[in-house]
């Protein structure tokens, strides 16, 4: 088989790039994704989402659509919201642009039209009330496609691409990148003119192998370690009508570390991820049905240097010694129990006024298992968020554990995101250049139009 594009990895940052060439006529494009198609794929939402460990964790992460298949689908239309896009623009202007692009998109493939733009006066005042506690309040305009919709919206823009001529090989992993072809698990060959390789956070480990492989220098980018933080909606709601997922980012007092709220699912559930040697929580928002609680990670970002840059093993470490305390499950202490220095049993947990909306869990002490310096920054950080959002720091308040966000490591191409092997293209988180939908499709644009520029 011969290609004059191949594209690997089929989430937001591959179907953008094949729809972009697309778009400009190239009509002799494969995409090849290890998973299935996004109709295929087991559905959260067919389960009950408290239970997410019996779902595939490749199902969630793997397949047309990627890992944005089954997120909350929250579009931030913004360049410097899950990376920074003018890394690869030549000026502000074009990376505004690269977002409008996405956001198309997804509009044309049956994103709601209904955009969350804060309103300016209400934005002034949070934001000099978030100033005056010390915190930075960055407005983001934001669609929100919904869990719920976001499946239906990744079948489109997949039948959309066949429409136009691009080619799947799915549930059909690639081994191996060498110049000017591709090596199947099988051992079938797949000969490109370009390549873009997409693989996501699911194909990081194997993205790295193979730029190694092929002397392609990467770097080590930090990682983010907190918890998810559970309260009841009625205190987030002030801030949450200003903004869909209000982000707040906060320098603490005792060292001066970068922590900031993200994913806030406002009336959503928390959910457990499975990790091979670890668990994990996350937070779900849906447009057709409510919790009572509002979550959001605080998350303290975390690099290093020598003699350990690699920030995805210690934070794999916490992780996994969290799940070890946990017995396998992520841990989940009530604040006014932290602060006590007590664990938390269910029956503490049952007489606060938040109750969780995910029970496969272990009620414990977060404090065993992550690291001083990162917990006295998380409680300092949401000290100083409850002189913005007052209550915020109750005794009910809800801490589960591990909250990670792993960055890829970054991989060294030009402007285009071509490596020093010509042709040779990377996009999306797997390559360390996003963390987010639309940052992810941009970048894969961004490769798209670097290929056209060649052709
Ligand atoms: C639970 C959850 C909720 C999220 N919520 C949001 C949100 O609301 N808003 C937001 O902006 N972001 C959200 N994100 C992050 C967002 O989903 C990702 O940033 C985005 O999907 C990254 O896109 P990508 O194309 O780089 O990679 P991915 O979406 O991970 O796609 C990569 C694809 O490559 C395939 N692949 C990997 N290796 C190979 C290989 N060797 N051979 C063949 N195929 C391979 C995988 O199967 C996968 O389908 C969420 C993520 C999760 C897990």
């Amino acid at each position: 088989m011969n290609f004059q594009v191949v594209i690997v990895g089929a989430g937001p940052a591959g179907l953008a790039a094949a729809y972009e060439l697309s778009k400009r006529n190239v009509r002799d494009i494969l995409v090849i994704d290890q998973g299935k198609a996004a109709s295929k794929r087991q559905c959260p939402m067919s389960k009950n989402y408290n239970n997410c460990a019996r779902c595939d964790p490749c199902s969630i992460m793997c397949g047309i659509g990627g890992a944005g298949t089954y997120s909350s689908g929250l579009l931030n239309l913004n360049p410097y919201i899950g990376g920074d896009l003018t890394e690869f623009t030549s000026d502000e202007r074009e990376a505004w642009e690269l977002v409008n692009t996405v956001d198309q998109m997804f509009l044309e493939n049956g994103a709601p039209n209904i955009l969350f733009k804060p309103d300016r006066e209400r934005v002034e005042e949070l934001e000099r009330k978030a100033s005056s506690a010390d915190v930075r309040f960055i407005p983001i305009d934001q669609r929100l496609i919904g869990t719920d919709n976001a499946c239906a919206v990744i079948e489109r823009i997949h039948s959309r691409l066949e429409g136009w001529g691009v080619k799947f090989l799915l549930e059909t992993k690639v081994a191996e990148v060498k110049e000017g072809e591709l090596l199947l698990e099988g051992g079938e060959k797949v000969g490109f003119e370009y390549c873009i390789l997409a693989p996501g956070r699911s194909g990081m480990k194997w993205l790295e192998g193979q730029m190694s492989r092929l002397g392609i220098q990467t770097q080590y980018l930090p990682v983010d370690i907190g918890v998810r933080v559970e309260v009841p909606a009625s205190i987030m709601e002030p801030v949450c009508s200003i903004e869909h997922d209000p982000k707040f980012h906060i320098r603490t007092s005792t060292f001066d570390d970068f922590v900031r709220t993200f994913c806030v699912n406002h009336k959503g559930f928390v959910v457990m991820e499975v990790y091979d040697d670890h668990v994990g929580v996350n937070g779900y928002s849906f447009t057709n049905k409510a919790s009572d609680n509002t979550n959001f990670a605080l998350l303290v970002r975390v690099g290093l240097t020598e003699p350990l840059e690699d920030t995805t093993a210690y934070g794999r470490s916490i992780a996994t010694q969290i799940t070890i305390l946990g017995g396998g499950r992520p841990l989940l202490q009530r604040l006014g129990d932290l602060r006590r220095g007590r664990r938390s049993y269910w029956s503490r947990i049952e007489r606060g006024a938040v109750k969780p909306t995910l029970m496969s869990v272990t009620p414990g002490d977060v404090s065993i298992g992550i690291p001083y310096r990162l917990l006295t920054d998380i409680l300092e950080g949401l000290e100083k968020l409850d002189r913005v959002i007052p209550g915020i720091a109750g005794d009910s308040t809800l801490f589960y554990a591990p909250e990670i966000k792993y960055s890829a490591k970054k991989v060294l191409t030009n402007k285009s995101l071509e490596t020093r092997i010509p042709n040779l293209f990377v996009a999306g988180d797997g390559a360390g250049v996003s963390r987010g939908i639309v940052t992810a499709a941009a970048t894969g644009i961004v490769a798209a139009r670097g290929i056209l520029k060649k052709m």
